[in-house]
């Protein structure tokens, strides 16, 4: 499914022709990235018989903050920051938790990184802990759609992958897609093709062909909500440092908050969890009371 509407989409066949595709109600209504069965009609044009089991599907909050799915079935999600516009200081812990929870892989990508030499960093911006995300696992890659080094950095963490780029807007999530996808122009052109109406870009979920093997899906819009409200499980297990200490606090809930027998807060005092990140983590809790 590369493109979902309330009614009807586009699909792409195993021949890698696209076509339109009728839903019918009994079914349900699939998400882009959607593996889907359908049967063709004399007109040659398909109609939906079936959705496949979904590996994992992508949500954002909607601006009364209800999860809203966005996509299906992706291996990874990309966080885009930028030293401008400035991410909030618990933005990327947010993202991490929300992607780690989907169980697939976040990518950290510092896009505009040719102005970050420029810029004197607060302690506390997410910019200032690259490397301890680094140190924690995630792949951390700096991009420029305006200069070195550029976005061929990427190529091999998208190949073979389904990607989609997620952060608030002005990060240039757009000028990536524009940069990583040169024809883009020629699949919307085909896209609004098949459909018989222009696709509106700036407002749907599209699923773009990379040219290496692998996908991109641009979901335009409202990021500034971010995701959706967290349970505290998923906090928890979201903060993959925390996770070599699972199990050893006095209580079985314990929330690591000011529990005794905290085996988090003690690994924290230890040196064992950085600091900032049991800080974050804290906050992110309050935020969810
Ligand atoms: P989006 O809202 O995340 O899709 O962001 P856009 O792609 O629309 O980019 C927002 C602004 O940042 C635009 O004016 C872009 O030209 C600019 N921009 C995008 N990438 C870069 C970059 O690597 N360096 C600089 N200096 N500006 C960039
Ligand atoms: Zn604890």
């Amino acid at each position: 499914m590369l493109v979902s509407y309330g009614n009807r989409g586009i699909i792409e066949l195993p021949t890698g022709e696209r076509t339109d595709c009728k839903y019918r109600r009994s079914i349900g209504r699939p998400y882009c990235g959607d593996r889907v069965s359908v049967e063709m009609t004399k007109d040659n044009s398909a109609v939906l018989t079936g959705i496949q089991h979904r590996d994992n599907e992508f949500a954002r909050a909607n601006a009364r903050l209800q999860k809203q799915v966005i996509a299906a079935n992706l291996d990874q999600a990309l966080v885009v920051i930028a030293p401008e516009p400035q991410p909030s200081t618990d933005l990327v812990e947010r993202y991490l938790v929300a992607i780690h929870s989907l169980g697939i892989r976040p990518v950290i990508v510092l896009n505009k990184s040719e102005l970050a030499a420029k810029q004197s960093l607060a302690a506390d911006s997410p910019l200032s802990h690259l490397g301890d995300y680094r140190e924690l696992g995630y792949p951390v890659l700096a991009t420029s759609c305006k200069g070195d080094p550029g976005t061929d950095a990427l190529w091999p963490i998208l190949e073979d992958k389904v990607s989609i780029l997620v952060g608030q807007s002005g990060v240039g999530k757009s000028s990536l897609i524009n940069q990583l996808i040169p024809d883009l122009g020629l699949q919307t052109g085909e896209l609004s093709r098949v459909t018989g109406k222009g696709i509106h870009t700036t407002t749907t979920t599209i699923m773009y062909s990379l040219p290496v093997e692998g996908r991109l899906i641009d979901s335009p819009g409202v990021w500034e909500y971010g995701l959706w409200q967290m349970e505290q499980a998923e906090l928890g297990d979201g903060f993959i440092d925390f996770h070599p200490f699972d199990g050893h606090c006095k209580f079985n809930d314990c929330r690591h908050s000011s529990e005794p027998g905290c085996a988090i807060r003690d690994a924290v005092d230890q040196g064992l969890i950085m600091k900032w990140r049991y800080d974050s983590y804290r906050r992110l809790l309050e935020q969810n009371r």
